[in-house]
């Protein structure tokens, strides 16, 4: 299928070109290069630098790429900033991506896979989160992609759109031969920064919060590697076969983990030690977040290859210890 990636270059959509390609498809890449890197992406692979809501621009590689089914990753990601800059977040991640849905329905293309976030659920009553748990987010981000959930439910109705929405818990990895994997700037989240606090490039980690209401008093988060989320986005291709369908599913391989065990991970992965300051809790953060994926198991036999912290770790230890600059530029 030729499958327009939106958000190719970035960290998750990266991975997914890859396994695109892997499975018999042809991606094609638009990304803005705002957050992502372009040799995330192999050259072969049609590359398209643009905003993802100029509606000309988008209409053209529609039509001239034959597009039959657009996966969607671009958005801004930082829930903090988000806080202190809303605007930023409602114009990017919802009213950009409302221009690329009324493109593909103005150009017939009628298949949707949507990025969504654990995020949308705020601080759950009850773990783990499933597919039913009520949705109240609590900053911003998780409002802008809970809003896109909402209106592809509408334009699924009216338009006869399919798609899936996925949320996703805590990303985290890289592909298998170290080759692709985490680069963000600024970097905020808890392995590569670990992992740099590893390596000496950074002085010390600091742990946000030790006096949780967990086992260690760290918070509890569902981290799932990078290429079983991608695998997932795949994997639903068959069920978006009938027009006006929409499925969500939570995406995390169900096993909650402390701050404190990511340390112990990467620290036995790497042979290094961390250098730890115990800090408070960031703002927002909710003492812990799982996943229940069974239904994503269930229907679209989704299973994950990378079922330990270990195993994940490794990976992006790999990554990290290959290109300790990240990406070139
Ligand atoms: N965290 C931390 N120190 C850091 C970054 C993150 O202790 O420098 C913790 C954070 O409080 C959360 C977990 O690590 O419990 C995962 O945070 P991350 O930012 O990676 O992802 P999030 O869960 O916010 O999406």
């Amino acid at each position: 299928m030729n499958v327009l990636v939106v958000g190719g270059a970035g960290y998750i959509g990266s991975h997914c070109v890859r396994q695109l390609l892997a499975a018999g498809h042809r991606p094609v890449v638009l990304d803005n290069l705002i957050f992502g890197h372009r040799a995330a992406v192999s050259p072969e692979i049609p590359f398209y630098t643009s905003h993802l809501g100029d509606e000309e621009v988008v209409g053209d590689i529609l039509t001239k790429e034959k597009i039959e089914l657009v996966m969607h990753f671009a958005a801004f990601a930082y829930v903090g900033e988000s806080v202190n800059d809303p605007l930023k977040y409602y114009f990017n991640n919802t009213v950009e991506t409302l221009h690329l849905l009324k493109t593909m329905v103005e150009h017939g293309v009628k298949k949707f896979v949507f990025s969504s976030t654990c995020a949308t659920f705020g601080t759950p009553d009850v773990l783990p989160i499933s597919e039913e748990t009520p949705q109240r987010p609590i900053n911003p981000y998780g409002q802008t992609k809970l809003d896109i959930e909402n209106a592809l439910k509408n334009i699924a109705q009216a338009n006869g759109l399919s798609f899936a929405s996925f949320r996703y818990f805590n990303a985290a990895g890289a592909a298998e031969d170290g080759s692709i994997g985490e680069d963000h700037e600024p970097e905020s989240h808890l392995i590569p920064i670990a992992i740099s606090a590893a390596q000496g490039r950074i002085p010390d980690l600091t742990i946000f919060g030790t006096d949780y209401p967990t086992p260690d008093g760290t918070n509890l988060r569902d981290y799932v590697h990078v290429d079983d989320l991608s695998r997932a986005h795949i994997a639903v291709f068959d069920k978006l076969e009938k027009p006006g369908t929409g499925l969500f599913y939570n995406l995390g391989t169900g096993s909650p983990t402390s701050v404190r065990e990511i340390i112990n991970a990467i620290e036995k992965v790497s042979g290094k030690r961390i250098p730890v300051v115990e800090g408070s809790r960031r703002a927002g953060d909710p003492p812990a977040l799982y996943a229940d994926s069974s239904k994503a198991q269930k229907e679209l036999g989704w299973k994950v290859e990378y079922p330990t912290i270990e195993a994940i770790v490794e990976t992006a230890w790999r990554w990290h210890s290959r290109h300790p600059e990240g990406y070139p530029g």
